[in-house]
């Protein structure tokens, strides 16, 4: 819980080789190195490297409580979503990118990212004269953005002089790398972060994912019955944010019902009128047109020009006319009425 849904494979960006770094042959300053790791070397079972290297895994996965991870036995690889949360940034719309979807999001004020897709893989010499081999995915970084990632990735290798790496990759990548992207914008104490429509589109609906999950997951108190539920049995009025229980929401837009009055139901809280689509998902879909057709009622009895068929009870709306005869005619059944 609290992690929020995962990016679809199909908005990862292209899939990148595996990199690391080696300690050069000057041993006094450390190489980005690009060559092909795809071979395994040296894993073995039984070698101290890569005992070492399976125990570092278990208690970094452990401190970060990650259980979203695998470590693949033959290759000694970590694989993992990696959360990453952010000091408020306001995520926006590039202004070359007009979106044709429908869809379009201008901005979003976030402060989590979705996840990175990580993985760490055992390299002989780790961690003296070598890196872990490593590869990262996501769906909203540019390549340059990943690059500079990898350049922070290497600054915390160079810091920590050939002690073990895992935890201080891991603790840059869950969102110290951030303020320190050259695309994120600085301005008087605001971060801004543009991205294209389509990236603003996954950014604010993965948030909105873990904003709801964490509601879902907490106890509110409803101003009703005044009993802690579970967000999951309540309703958070998209006007206002307040949230009360469905049952006392329920009950509530059914007297409102009985009494007749179809009023604007209000927030028992602060008093802002609800909103359609919550009152929409508090009623059964029967309830929900009879509520629909009692609005209808009430917005059309409050024109002049509105009366209503004696026969089949449905609105006629009165012409000059029929307003000269003072008559109406039903629109449905023709039923002329004086
Ligand atoms: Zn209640
Ligand atoms: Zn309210
Ligand atoms: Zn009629």
């Amino acid at each position: 819980e609290g992690r929020g849904q995962r990016p679809r494979a199909e908005d990862m960006s292209e899939e990148k080789g595996w990199y690391r770094f080696e300690l050069s042959s000057s041993g006094s300053h450390w190489s980005l190195s690009a060559q092909s790791c795809e071979e395994s070397s040296g894993v073995r079972e039984g070698n101290k490297g890569i005992q070492d290297w399976r125990e570092e895994v278990e208690t970094t996965t452990a401190i970060f409580s990650f259980e979203d991870f695998t470590l693949e036995d033959a290759s000694c690889t970590l694989t993992f979503q990696c959360p990453v949360t952010v000091d408020e940034v306001i995520v926006e719309r590039e202004q070359s990118d007009i979106d044709s979807g429908k869809s379009a999001v201008e901005s979003s004020t976030v402060h989590a990212l979705p996840p990175f897709t990580a993985s760490f893989r055992y390299h002989v010499g780790y961690p003296v004269t070598s890196t872990p081999c490593f590869r990262l995915f996501h769906p909203c970084m540019s390549p340059s953005d990943l690059g500079e990632i990898m350049k922070g990735l290497r600054e915390k290798t160079e810091e920590l002089e050939g002690e073990p790496m895992l935890f201080s990759w891991i603790d840059y990548l869950r969102g110290g790398f951030f303020n320190s992207l050259s695309s994120v914008e600085h301005e008087r104490g605001r971060k801004k972060w543009k991205r294209p429509a389509k990236l603003v589109k996954i950014i604010s609906d993965f948030c909105d994912g873990m904003d709801k999950q964490q509601f879902n997951s907490e106890a509110h108190t409803c101003p009703i019955c005044l009993e802690n539920k579970r967000g999951m049995h309540c309703v958070r009025l998209a006007s206002c944010r307040h949230s009360l229980c469905q049952h006392c929401l329920h009950s509530y837009l059914l007297s409102l019902f009985q009494d007749g009055k179809v009023q604007t139901p209000m927030c028992p809280e602060c008093g802002t009128g609800m909103l359609n689509s919550d009152i929409k998902q508090s009623l059964s879909s029967d309830e929900y047109l009879q509520w629909e057709e009692l609005s209808l009622r009430r917005a059309l009895s409050s024109m002049e020009d509105v009366q209503w068929c004696p026969r089949c009870s449905c609105a006629a709306v009165l012409d000059d006319e029929d307003r000269r005869l003072k008559r109406g005619i039903c629109p449905k059944c023709f039923f002329v009425f004086w």
